[in-house]
């Protein structure tokens, strides 16, 4: 009797260890491509008993995903400066370039262009797609005998959860795919809002955010036919200038530099005829500093620390108002008297600061009564100063353009003057070093749900639009088009409304006699995830069959703490499924990043890394613990701690 039973035993024993673990990554953007990575350099580290079949699943470009496909036109630029994107964690150390080693983004780019313009330079997103199609190739080629690699370009259309596997349907119809385990990192979301705008009368075109990702960002250009015609631009954020410059480069007009150093716009005849753009605030992105600061320097907070935030989150969930903004603000306006105070006297303020009653209440009305004796009236107010025209109004729009052309110089001013250097760009720069900060409280539950809301629409919306400028010539080119008639920015508050017939009116409340008809209207911003309502199949099938949900209502995907297990709608942790990045945007904050800092275990390559070692578990007969993981083999001189995140 016990034989047979121990035949079967061996023989299943057996089947297990023969049958490959079969693990699908849907998306293969940086996340994707990071997942990869780190699945290769775990197996590497390990001997297992199972092989591991990965396919890399993407519906437009496998190796690079649609945002940074390699067929799109040069003029649309990354916004992270080259020096600060790598795709390996640690260097090549002399052996083949393989996953854990390799280049960073910047030394394949010296290697391979002529006209590589130095370590600030933004790449065209197109070179950043080659880069991560190159980092694929470089992992595949030095793959772990036991791991295998299955590039697969189509989109999933349906996955249904059976016997224990997951069934993938695909667009093209091919054969079905079983797996094991989803990796779900699918980037931003599909909407309807396509088909409605197909049916649009070509008199009143309202292109949508989603045309604007799927076909701008897919290489292809916008309706040909908008010469001669008035443009509508809804949002004045980074998609804004990806549009702009489709409607004024990419249509063959050129920005020339005058002898007095300013920029001019030399229409080609086929833009269109005016571009009226507008948002909520009136004001452009503030752009970012130029690059001035000392290599090597790092940060470190003062105020809105890491023990700060594990001690108010110890205390459950808090409101991010009143127990975290109060240090945020403090942390800002101390790097910003640092460069506006001499040293010496910095040196000062600084002790009589420390020499006061600091607590979350007190920190900001003591460093205004501190930062007042030593002669500096009005501290930084962050919700302010995004949004400089708030409570205004304007006769005319002569008068609203003179108000905005003159706050875009003065930014222009401060950028040139560089972000390490001028006072406000200094503080600025700060919110992005303290990204993973403000992750740590406020991701999966660190607020309570009212705080929570208003952090995912007001605060944390701010935080980013004072963080995320774009360089200093797409602020040029943006007086230059101002400038040129070609380009009229709105009041505060703009509105788009469809006129009767055809076409849409553009305004400002704030601004008094002015309107424009539009011919065309583009929203120019890419749309928040949302699991209700995405059209992505993929995210659809899987939140229909109720296994995705929606975090307190916000729309992000909620999943576990790492490795990021999405919770059912019956409140069950599905732990062969992980969602990773801009879908759980929302539960978790500020995804919108695709690359990992150089020399520094981030964030993102923390969080690819534990869903590798996850993946990995059950085939490794004795697994490193959390606390090994990365110890050996993270990058020289960088730390596993994340203490930095920069985009
Ligand atoms: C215009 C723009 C510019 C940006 N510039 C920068 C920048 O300079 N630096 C930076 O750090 N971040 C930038 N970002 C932020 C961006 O979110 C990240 O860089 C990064 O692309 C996120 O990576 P991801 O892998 O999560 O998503 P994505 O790069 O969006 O990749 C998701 C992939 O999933 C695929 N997919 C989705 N559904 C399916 C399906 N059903 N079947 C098959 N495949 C599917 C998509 O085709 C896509 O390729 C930018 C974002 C935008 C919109």
């Amino acid at each position: 009797m016990i034989q047979p039973m121990l035949n079967k035993l061996s023989e299943a024993t057996d089947r297990w260890s023969v049958m490959p673990e079969r693990i699908a990554i849907i998306g293969t953007g940086p996340r994707g491509i990071s997942v990869i990575e780190r699945l290769a350099g775990r197996l590497a580290e390990s001997s297992t008993l199972r092989s591991l079949v990965v396919y890399a699943i993407d519906s437009v470009e496998v190796g690079c995903g649609r945002l940074w496909r390699t067929d799109q036109p040069d003029w649309l630029l990354m916004n992270t400066r080259c020096k600060n994107v790598t795709m390996f964690p640690n260097p090549p150390d002399g052996a083949a370039w393989r996953a854990g080693y390799g280049p960073t983004f910047m030394e394949w780019w010296r290697q391979i262009d002529v006209n590589y313009p130095g370590p600030s330079g933004l790449a065209p997103r197109g070179l950043y797609g080659k880069y991560l199609k190159f980092v694929l190739d470089v992992v595949e080629l030095n793959l772990p005998e036991q791991m295998h690699i299955e590039r697969v370009r189509d989109r999933v259309t349906d996955i249904d959860e059976h016997a224990g596997e997951y069934v993938l349907t695909f667009e093209s119809g091919r054969d079905s795919l079983r797996v094991d385990r989803l990796v779900v990192c699918s980037g931003y979301p599909l909407s309807k809002a396509k088909s409605a705008s197909q049916e649009s009368t070509p008199s009143s075109r309202h292109l949508t955010c989603f045309d604007v990702l799927e076909t701008f960002q897919s290489g292809l250009s916008l309706p040909a036919d908008l010469s001669g015609q008035a443009i509508g631009l809804r949002g004045l954020g980074l998609s804004f200038y990806d549009v702009l410059s489709e409607l004024t480069l990419g249509r063959g007009g050129r920005f020339v530099h005058g002898d007095d150093g300013d920029v001019r716009y030399l229409r080609s005849g086929r833009e269109p005829r005016l571009i009226v753009a507008g948002s909520r605030s009136g004001f452009p992105l503030p752009m970012r500093g130029r690059d001035d600061r000392p290599a090597g320097l790092g940060f470190a907070p003062r105020f809105f620390t890491e023990t700060r935030i594990a001690d108010i989150r110890a205390e459950g969930p808090a409101c991010f108002r009143t127990s975290y903004l109060p240090w945020l603000t403090a942390e800002v306006n101390f790097a910003y008297l640092e460069k506006t105070l001499a040293p010496d006297r910095f040196d000062s303020f600084r002790k009589q600061l420390d020499a006061g009653d600091a607590s979350t209440a007190t920190i900001m009305p003591l460093m205004s009564e501190v930062a007042h004796s030593f002669g500096v009236e009005g501290l930084l107010d962050l919700e302010a100063m995004a949004a400089p025209f708030r409570g205004m109004s304007f006769p005319t729009q002569d008068a609203f353009r003179r108000a905005v052309v003159s706050l875009v110089r003065q930014d222009v001013a401060r950028s040139e003057a560089g972000e390490f250097t001028d006072p406000v760009k200094a503080a600025l720069n700060v919110l992005r070093f303290i990204r993973p900060h403000i992750r740590k409280a406020v991701d999966l539950g660190g607020l309570t749900h009212t705080s929570h809301h208003e952090f995912i629409t007001r605060i944390g919306p701010t935080i980013a639009f004072l963080s995320t400028g774009p360089s200093l010539t797409r602020a040029r080119q943006l007086l230059a088009l101002i400038e040129s008639g070609l380009l009229e920015l709105l009041g505060p508050g703009a509105s788009f409304r469809a006129k009767d017939g055809a076409g849409f009116v553009a305004s400002s409340d704030a601004v008094e006699n002015y309107s424009a008809d539009i011919d065309v209207l583009i929203d120019a911003y890419v749309p928040a995830p949302n699991v209700d309502v995405d059209d992505n199949p993929a995210i659809r099938s899987l939140a229909d069959a109720g296994l995705l949900r929606s975090f307190m209502g916000t729309g992000g995907v909620q999943v576990t703490a790492k490795p990021f297990h999405p919770v059912t709608r019956d409140g069950e942790v599905k732990d062969r499924i992980h969602v990773l990045g801009i879908p759980t945007e929302a539960a978790r904050w500020f995804l919108h990043v695709g690359v990992i800092e150089p020399g520094v275990w981030d964030e993102f390559i923390d969080d690819a890394d534990a869903i590798a070692t996850a993946a990995i578990e059950k085939l490794v007969p004795s697994n490193p613990g959390p606390d090994e993981r990365g110890s050996e083999k993270s990058r020289e001189g960088a730390t596993r701690t994340p203490n930095k995140y920069l985009s």
